[in-house]
């Protein structure tokens, strides 16, 4: 089957479909005229990944669940036709029209994290086991956030004010900070954003509302665990010294952490809901990490930042703003 790079979305897919092809014609799998290879020079990562695989009635078609957890495929249809040409080389258990979910082992690492959940709410808190955390470099940091990188955020000028100072942009003194998901109560973590209007969203601005924007520098290099990065598991499958089973089960995992801290929090939620995000950011913390980057619940495509030490970024410059336009949607 010749297929081309086009067909995927996955980036190292597309470098590696480029570094071979020499030949032009029409990509079997997607249907474009382009340059093509024979499927076959993935043979060997395509049947180490469908093997993770195991008929499941509670899971999703082969295709859709790759493309939810890796965005392997330009699309649906083309992901079909690839796969399809995969599972006709082996028998794997399963066809593309079968629900399938990920084998046990997979599944038992990525419960890890609904057991530590319920643990720290239901069971024990401080002495919490996360022994799971510490064998595996799960949690670790895998960017960096250099010196005098801009970040924002943002406050509701109260109604007796006219204006914010840069004093007033810090975060709340310890003791008087409330829980949220990264920090305890009482400890306070500097909650920014990578961008200004998702600041806008995040303190829940309504229409004409004065806003000021405290303009952030960060003051020096940090390490930041970054869970809105997203892994080419073709480039972790060439690359990684460990096998692609852990490589997804690890992956998965900070999904799941990923997904509790992007979830928005409610008037009526309990604070034990935030009691696990808040494990894992101190665990962070006590491992040399100084912050954590993840998806802005309230903003699409916004990116929040949080930094454990309220100092490592510093207010340089606030502007007042007012909400003219609010765009509710369902
Ligand atoms: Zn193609």
């Amino acid at each position: 089957m010749l297929i081309c790079s086009n067909c995927f979305n996955d980036v190292e897919l597309q470098i590696a479909v480029s570094n071979e092809s020499s030949a032009w014609g029409i990509c079997e799998a997607c249907g474009q005229e382009s340059y093509v290879v024979d499927a076959n020079i993935f043979v060997d990562f395509f049947k180490e990944l469908l093997l993770l695989f195991q008929p499941d009635k509670e899971g999703m078609g082969i295709v859709n669940l790759l493309q939810k957890d890796w965005n392997i495929f330009v699309d649906g249809e083309v992901g079909k036709n690839i796969i399809d040409y995969f599972l006709s080389l082996d028998n794997y258990g399963y066809t593309l029209k079968d629900k399938v979910g990920y084998i046990d082992s997979i599944k038992s690492i990525v419960s890890v994290w609904n057991t530590i959940k319920k643990e720290v709410r239901e069971e024990k808190r401080f002495f919490a086991n996360l022994s799971f955390f510490d064998g595996n470099d799960m949690i670790e940091a895998n960017t960096m956030i250099p010196k005098d990188t801009v970040l924002y955020r943002a406050r509701i000028i109260p109604l007796e004010r006219t204006y914010l100072t840069k004093n007033d942009m810090g975060c709340p003194p310890r003791g008087k900070a409330t829980a949220g998901r990264a920090n305890p109560l009482g400890i306070p973590y500097l909650y920014l954003c990578k961008n200004e209007e998702t600041t806008y969203y995040e303190v829940r601005a309504l229409y004409l509302d004065k806003l000021a924007i405290g303009e952030f520098k960060t003051i020096k290099d940090l390490n930041i665990l970054d869970f809105t990065s997203t892994l080419s598991l073709y480039y972790a499958y060439s690359n990684s010294t460990i096998s692609l089973s852990e490589v997804i089960a690890k992956q998965k995992v900070l999904q799941l952490i990923s997904k509790d801290l992007s979830k928005p929090l409610r008037r009526y939620d309990s604070e034990l809901e935030y009691v696990p995000t808040q494990l894992i950011c101190e665990y962070c913390k006590i491992n040399g990490i100084d912050g954590i980057c993840f998806n802005s619940s309230l903003h699409k495509g916004g990116v929040n930042v949080v930094l454990f030490d309220s100092s490592a970024a510093k207010c340089v410059k606030v502007q007042s703003r007012e909400i003219r336009d609010v765009l509710i949607s369902r």
